[in-house]
């Protein structure tokens, strides 16, 4: 109920409004958010980067309405990759399609993204595609599997949520063509005909993509990492959720199947301790790292995610 009250709160543009106001919210939301300029970003990276910990950047921006702005998101995020190459810092970039104007037209989507793509050839990087609520799952996919007739797997990825029905088959298909794929839950408020309502399904699909996904990779010659950290392998395990976390090791192990052959990702801000003890262990690990001024959906669904955090963004109020 309080997750859903809060998924809605973040399409609102009246809540948008109201919340990004108070000083106290700009406040909670920098735990989630390595800051609003390119600047902050690069800096966290550099961090993260010392503790042997690779970053995907997120220019934060989603639902662009117009073609001029979703113009503008594009060539912003190439330069942002053209930053990441200058500054030789060890990540990749996360884009959302409704960012660079998926929810205005869907050609002129497909031109800003192949601006884009174009450029993860020049300089030998990758930019993996985020995954947003349902309306946009085919249409993202679609445009997907398009850019895989032009661009090979290590220039561009995909996300899955475990928690539509549907993600399985998805995976299948994808698998085919050696997609890169982070699998993660699902952070929007789906309706029960399209995804499991209970933790415990979403958790038993999660596992049950993790195998998929193993034996995929296997399938398509295990890629690894690459040495300089961006270019990811096949399954890269998002969450910060331990038992799916030692589920996935203990299926790596039982494989045969070297650590460099699959990664974690977690976000900015969550579970630092488990970040840090899986790459002391040897696996890659990639932390995405999102920066800008449209910070409030993304931080209202971290709010979403676990309800202790709600007391957190009202315990700043307080400070
Ligand atoms: C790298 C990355 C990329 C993602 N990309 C997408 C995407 O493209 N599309 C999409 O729909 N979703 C995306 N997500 C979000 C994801 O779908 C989940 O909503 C989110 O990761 C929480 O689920 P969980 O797997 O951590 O498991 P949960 O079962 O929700 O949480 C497990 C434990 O993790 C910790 N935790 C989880 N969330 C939080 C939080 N917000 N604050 C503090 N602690 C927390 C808690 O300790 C909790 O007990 C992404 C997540 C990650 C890590």
């Amino acid at each position: 109920m309080l997750r859903s009250i809060l998924i809605y709160l973040s399409q609102a543009n009246w809540a948008r409004q109201l919340i990004t106001r108070w000083g106290f919210s700009r406040r909670a939301a920098s735990r989630f958010i390595a800051g609003e300029e390119l600047d902050d970003a690069i800096r966290v990276i550099k961090a993260l980067n010392t503790k042997n910990i690779n970053a995907t950047l997120d220019h934060l921006g989603e639902h662009t309405s117009n073609p001029e702005k979703a113009r503008q998101a594009t060539s912003e995020i190439i330069e942002i990759l053209e930053r990441v190459d200058r500054e030789g810092v060890r990540s990749n970039v996360s884009i959302k399609l409704t960012q660079i104007g998926l929810a205005v037209d869907e050609n002129l989507c497909a031109d800003n993204l192949n601006r884009i793509l174009n450029t993860t050839i020049e300089l030998n990087t990758f930019v993996r595609i985020d995954i947003e609520d349902s309306q946009w799952v085919d249409k993202t996919l679609k445009l997907f599997r398009s850019m895989q007739e032009r661009y090979s797997s290590e220039n561009v990825g995909i996300v899955i949520q475990s928690y539509l029905y549907r993600s399985e088959d998805d995976v299948t298909n994808l698998l085919e063509s050696g997609s890169r794929i982070r699998l993660c839950k699902g952070a929007y408020d789906e309706p029960e005909k399209i995804a499991y309502p209970k933790k415990f399904d979403v958790d038993a699909s999660f596992d049950r993509i993790v195998e998929q996904l193993v034996s995929g990779s296997i399938t398509n010659h295990a890629p690894t990492l690459s040495e300089d950290g961006k270019i990811p392998p096949i399954p890269a395990i998002a969450t910060h959720d331990e038992k799916r976390v030692i589920f996935t090791k203990q299926r790596i192990e039982k494989s045969g199947y070297p650590k460099q052959a699959i990664e974690f990702q977690m976000l900015y801000g969550i579970r630092r301790d488990l970040q840090e003890s899986l790459a002391a262990e040897g696996y890659p690990v990639r932390v995405y790292v999102p920066y800008g001024r449209e910070w409030y959906p993304y931080f209202t669904r971290r709010l979403a995610e676990r309800p202790a955090n709600l007391w957190f963004f009202l315990s700043n109020f307080f400070r």
